[in-house]
């Protein structure tokens, strides 16, 4: 079968449903093609015995500016994780808060004896008036140590909370994301949807008539102006967006610039398990700095008698059995009730530098009619995707 539409865009995750959104909302002619059978792409959440299960371990900044393109999002009803962390060292359960519902602030009250007075100082510094120059060596922990922080410090707040957003334990960003991250973390209410993550393509999805996805296609070739699907249909495109960095591989020889051969992804592992509640405190990131394995943990009631316990590592190789010896080394009065379910992201956060911000337009224009949108251009985050997709629109129209 042969089909034609103006625009074409390939893969519905947040890229190419807020593209699609933000085409229908300028009542533009576009189809989307998805090659799973269900939307979100990396966002997913699965409902289990009626609790929503992230995909992997995601938090909803409710600050991102880009929630603006879709204010709905801004209304996303969360269960917030409670503005702070508790760290975990030598056994002990350190917790850090902010009193004036900023982040970073809390740490001055806290009486975890890592860290000094003067890393309180600083980091209070580097909320209220981050630096306007940025220094000409991007690395973050090059930045922090020369900003004064303590190595401790560093490596017990900084490496161990970031990691788990960047999945990266060398952090490293480019300094300006890592910067804007770090607001964000000191300004916004930071949770979860009440449905789980999911909830933000729901939201996102529901501006796009039915009539515009097809899933369950996976696109094998693409030429100059048309891609052919694994059923063999032909779509004829004026314009095409592709919101995978992987496909540039099934282009046609004679358009493949191979612009995205070094795109690298970070990957990450979550486990779930369910606990007896007990002690464990419920919607506070917890940082266990002493651990190999471990990345970050929360527990999450559902009734007087279970609790969900979330666990990320970026250690690919982590078994479920290696995860819960390092928790009852951590919390040795743990009462683990049975392993829940586990996802592994393998091509979780691109990670390469260069890609960020990509020609300060968060897009690539690939070829006079074939444009790249999605977080490997722009930032791995929910706000980055929504970047990539406004300017692209913006250049479209
Ligand atoms: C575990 C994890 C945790 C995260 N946590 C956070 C967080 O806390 N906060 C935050 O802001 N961001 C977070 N992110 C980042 C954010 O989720 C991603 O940046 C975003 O989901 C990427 O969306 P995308 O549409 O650009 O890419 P994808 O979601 O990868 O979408 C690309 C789509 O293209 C489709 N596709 C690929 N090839 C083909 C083909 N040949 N034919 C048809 N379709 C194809 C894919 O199936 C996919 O659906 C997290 C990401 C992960 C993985």
């Amino acid at each position: 079968m042969n089909y034609n539409f103006s625009t074409i865009i390939i893969g519905a995750g947040l890229t190419g449903l807020s593209t699609a959104a933000l085409l229908q909302k300028k009542q533009k002619d576009y189809f989307l093609l998805e090659k799973n059978t269900t939307i979100g792409g990396k966002i997913g959440s699965s409902n289990v015995d009626g609790w929503p299960i992230d995909h992997g371990f995601h938090v909803f900044i409710k600050e991102y500016p880009n929630l603006s393109l879709f204010p709905d999002l801004k209304q996303c009803k969360l269960i917030n994780f409670e503005p702070g962390f508790i760290i975990i060292k030598n056994q002990k359960a350190y917790k850090n808060v902010n009193i004036f519902k900023k982040f970073f602030d809390g740490l001055l009250y806290n009486h975890f004896p890592g860290f000094s007075l003067k890393d309180k100082f600083l980091i209070l510094k580097l909320s209220l008036m981050p630096p306007k120059n940025l220094p000409k060596n991007d690395s973050v922990l090059d930045f922090l140590s020369e900003y004064g922080f303590s190595k401790e410090f560093i490596n017990d707040f900084f490496v161990n909370f970031f990691e788990g957003v960047f999945l990266d334990k060398k952090l490293d960003v480019p300094l300006w994301y890592f910067l804007f991250i770090f607001k964000m973390f000191s300004i916004s209410d930071v949770g979860l949807p009440v449905g789980g993550i999911q909830e933000i393509i729901s939201i996102i999805s529901k501006r796009i008539p039915e009539s515009k996805i097809k899933t369950g296609v996976s696109i094998s070739e693409i030429y100059k102006n048309k891609i052919i699907t694994n059923e063999g249909n032909e779509y004829h495109f004026k314009k095409l967006v592709c919101t995978d960095s992987s496909l540039e591989k099934k282009f046609d020889v004679a358009i493949r610039r191979n612009l995205f051969d070094e795109i690298y992804y970070n990957s990450t592992k979550c486990f779930y398990f369910i606990v007896k509640p007990e002690n464990n405190q419920e919607n506070i990131i917890h940082l266990l700095p002493q651990s190999k394995t471990i990345s970050n943990l929360y527990f999450r009631r559902k009734n007087n008698k279970e609790m969900l316990m979330s666990v990320s590592t970026l250690n690919s190789e982590a078994t479920i059995e290696d995860i819960k010896k390092q928790i009852l080394e951590h919390f040795p009065k743990i009462n683990i009730i049975k392993f829940y379910r586990s996802f592994e992201i393998k091509k979780a956060l691109p990670r390469n530098k260069k890609f960020f911000n990509f020609n300060n337009e968060n897009f690539c224009k690939y070829n006079e009619n074939i444009f790249f949108a999605g977080d490997f251009l722009s930032s791995p985050s929910v706000n980055g995707c929504l970047e990539s997709s406004k300017s692209l629109v913006r250049f479209l129209s």
